[in-house]
């Protein structure tokens, strides 16, 4: 008997790149008109899709209650979430890796450590001249040193037991981000 499992990937399982565009986590005020507008653009092709996800609430409840995973997800940029939480009055500890939504671990063929070396090397080298020297995408020196900084990050924060015991609704969690204008996007 052949047993067939019918599995319906998330669009961020099917198209992962897109949701860790880095692009997607900038600030709009250091942006110009155009990168505006193609920033507003890409975001709302990304919420269309987990607006659309059947995984939404429970995603966006353990993106912003459980895990601080890396990228867009359930409708929010990394920032987005980071307000919801503060808006809750809640912190999570950076995981280092989660099979729901893992960080970036680098795409290229530099490693980690070479890209950190060499930020150590030529601390006063701009992102772009650190690409040139290790003859990478000016991407791939921020994702890892924003992975850097993030796991130093993690490394300072304990979690608070108060907060675990007081964690917020799923209904709460919604009304949070309900609240953000990154839910009207779509
Ligand atoms: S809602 Fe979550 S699981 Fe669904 S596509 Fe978006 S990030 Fe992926």
């Amino acid at each position: 008997m052949t047993i067939v499992v019918d599995t319906i990937l998330p669009p961020c399982a099917d198209s992962p790149e897109a949701f860790l565009d880095e692009s997607l986590q900038a600030t709009v005020t250091t942006l110009n008109a155009a990168e505006r507008e193609r920033l507003k653009a890409t975001k709302a092709a990304v919420h269309r899709q987990c607006a659309g996800c059947p995984l939404l609430v429970d995603c966006l409840y353990r993106a912003v209650v459980e895990v601080d995973v890396s990228g867009y997800a359930a409708c929010t940029t990394e920032s987005e979430r980071a307000l919801i939480r503060e808006s809750l009055g809640i912190e999570v500890v950076r995981s280092t890796l989660t099979p729901y939504g893992a960080p970036r671990v680098g795409g290229g063929p530099v490693s980690h450590e070479a890209v950190l070396t060499s930020r150590q090397a030529y601390p006063k080298d701009t992102c772009q001249q650190l690409a040139e020297r290790l003859g990478c995408s000016t991407s791939t020196i921020k994702r890892h040193l924003r992975r850097d900084r993030e796991q130093r990050e993690a490394d300072a924060v304990r979690p608070d037991p108060t907060v675990v015991a007081n964690l917020p609704t799923i209904d709460e969690v919604l009304d949070a981000f309900d609240a953000l204008e990154t839910s009207q996007v779509a």
